[in-house]
């Protein structure tokens, strides 16, 4: 008898009729023989509610451990209600807070990490026969305080369940039919891809695709676990994220993606001797602040310039901590800051053995007038910076060059 865990994001227990298709959808997979566990979002709209309201009332010096209290709450709501429609089908649910769960994290509010999960409590109600419907997002420390696993969380929960179940399968289902070459809701060309590989879909989530969030492809990478991304609406195949050797066709794109959360910041006149980056990054490090790209410039007249992204939320921080940091770089070190950017990417395995895959990539920008203000690469993908108004223009036309006009190849043997 295999297990499968089933995850149900927020649009698909967006109200009653959608959580009663949820029900009938779970118990006909439990009457064709399978163990099913649930996990559920909340349902749509409620955790921007819940955060809205955090926002207007504890301000920004809000306790985040009562933040953390807050926002769990709408999965809690999801969790009771899938549980009622499955009874008033005739059949047993038992549902789990992520404290009922021992869905243990570390202490880290509003973006926790799982440390162990308590498979037993869960197995226990399969034995019995039963669905087990296990609330995402959120757990609790060491010392009982909730708390919640970062923005689009139940994805994690869902595939860290799966993995410490040993689950056969973790279907994620979604308002979209799967994982498409571009977000369906901004390009209508996009394809949905029948597989993709972890490493391609971990870079993909990383940079900005919301399909998933990135730790849950992590988890499912670790483990071995297969993902299936599928519709909450039909029946259809949706895309399996999987193993490099189990997908079968090798795109030299497989996706291009989008990311307008990141604000760019410029630090000129920084002497060019050992010790300055260091020194300012090291700066942002110690208070928190996660750095991404980062370009130094060849030097002039002994001094340079750093130019990196930081997210968004942490910009004005950001730029106080390197005014305060200037002083220490050098001498004349000044800092300027643009927010209204954002970071455009193409992901593909194929890119490994494809030259020319950045040079037709910026040949593409350079078509629709877009600047490129700054450049990443690793062996699978490659992101520019560009002025955030230019985005969908950009992204639309990298998908035009790269997918529809046909880059893709049969995957090569060996
Ligand atoms: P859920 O509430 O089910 O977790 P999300 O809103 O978190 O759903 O994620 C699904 C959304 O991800 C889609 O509606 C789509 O707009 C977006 N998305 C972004 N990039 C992609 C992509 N490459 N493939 C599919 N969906 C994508
Ligand atoms: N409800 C949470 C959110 O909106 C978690 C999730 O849906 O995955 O971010
Ligand atoms: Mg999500």
């Amino acid at each position: 008898m295999s297990l499968i865990v089933q995850k149900f994001g927020g649009t698909s227990v967006g109200d009653a009729e959608r959580i009663r298709n949820v029900a009938r959808r779970v118990v006909a997979t439990q009457q064709a023989g399978h163990r099913v566990v649930v996990i559920v979002s909340a349902m749509s709209g409620e955790t921007n509610a819940l955060v809205a309201l955090a926002d207007e009332l504890g301000g920004p010096e809000r306790s985040d451990r009562e933040y953390d209290v807050l926002v769990s709450t709408g999965e809690q709501k999801t969790i009771a209600l899938l549980s009622m429609a499955i009874h008033a089908l005739g059949h047993d649910a038992v549902s789990f807070t992520g404290a009922q769960l021992g869905m243990r994290t570390d202490t880290s509010h509003s973006n926790a990490r799982i440390e162990s999960i308590d498979a037993d409590r869960v197995r226990k109600v399969l034995d019995g026969n039963a669905v087990a419907v296990i609330a995402g997002f959120q757990g609790t420390d060491a010392d009982g305080n909730i708390t919640t696993l970062g923005r689009g969380g139940s994805d994690t929960s869902a595939v860290a369940v799966a993995c410490a179940l040993e689950a056969d399968v973790c279907e994620i289902y979604t308002d979209v039919d799967g994982v498409f070459t571009a977000d369906p809701n901004m390009v209508g060309a996009a394809h949905k891809l029948a597989q993709i590989s972890y490493d391609e879909m971990l870079e993909l989530a990383s940079l900005g695709s919301k399909v998933l969030q990135v730790r849950s492809v992590k988890f499912a990478m670790q483990y071995g676990m297969p993902i299936h991304v599928r519709s909450s609406f039909h029946e259809a195949e949706g895309t399996w994220v999987t193993r490099e050797e189990d997908v079968m066709e090798r795109l030299v794109v497989s996706g291009v993606t989008y990311n307008r959360n990141e604000a760019k910041i410029r630090v000129g006149g920084v002497k060019d001797t050992p010790g300055m980056a260091g020194a300012l990054f090291g700066g942002l490090a110690e208070a928190g602040i996660v750095v991404d790209m980062i370009v130094q410039n060849v030097s002039h007249d002994g001094s340079t310039d750093m130019t990196f992204t930081v997210p968004k939320p942490e910009y004005e921080r950001a730029i106080q901590l390197a005014n305060e940091l200037a002083p220490t770089l050098g001498g004349d070190a000044t800092v300027e800051g643009d927010p209204d950017i954002a970071k455009v990417s193409v992901v593909g395995l194929g890119m490994t053995d494809h030259a020319g895959v950045a040079a037709k990539m910026f040949d593409v920008l350079a078509q629709e007038s877009i600047n490129i203000q700054m450049i990443g690469t690793s062996e699978i993908k490659i992101s520019v910076v560009i002025e955030e108004k230019y985005t969908e223009l950009a992204v639309r036309a990298l998908h035009q060059a790269f997918v529809e006009d046909g880059a893709s190849e049969p995957r090569s043997e060996g």
